[in-house]
């Protein structure tokens, strides 16, 4: 694994953390549960349809907001991989984790063969 391909994948998981970062926040914004200006929406009767779909959208929301949030640890994490320079090497094998792969998934931390024992194990 070259330098020039780490130095690549830090500036792809360096832009990935900022797009995440923003994604969460606009989410938290939207969040009418969590906004303190929820008037708008809240206001438009006590209709208990309008109440279910709206805790529906709450909990759509949360679980979008939770699968962000692990991505984000992820990329920091790849992120802490890269300063540390253990970046690039396989979490449960220790061997060189395939570019190919890595330029799909710059976060990725466990090589094919691990992640596919590990999934069929899960
Ligand atoms: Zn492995």
């Amino acid at each position: 694994m070259t330098k020039a391909f780490i130095q690549e994948m830090e500036a792809t998981l360096h832009k990935e953390e900022t797009r995440l970062r923003d994604e969460i926040t606009e989410l938290k914004e939207e969040d009418p549960k969590n906004s303190s200006n929820s008037m708008t929406s809240a206001s438009l009767g006590d209709d208990e349809t309008d109440a279910a779909a709206e805790a529906t959208a709450h909990e759509d929301q949360k679980i979008l907001e939770e699968s962000l949030e692990a991505q984000l640890r992820d990329v920091e994490g790849a992120l802490e991989r890269i300063s540390k320079g253990t970046y690039g090497t396989c979490k449960y094998c220790d061997k060189e984790i395939a570019e190919a792969r890595l330029r799909a998934r710059p976060e990725s931390s466990s090589c094919v063969e691990c992640k596919k024992a590990r999934t069929l194990e899960a």
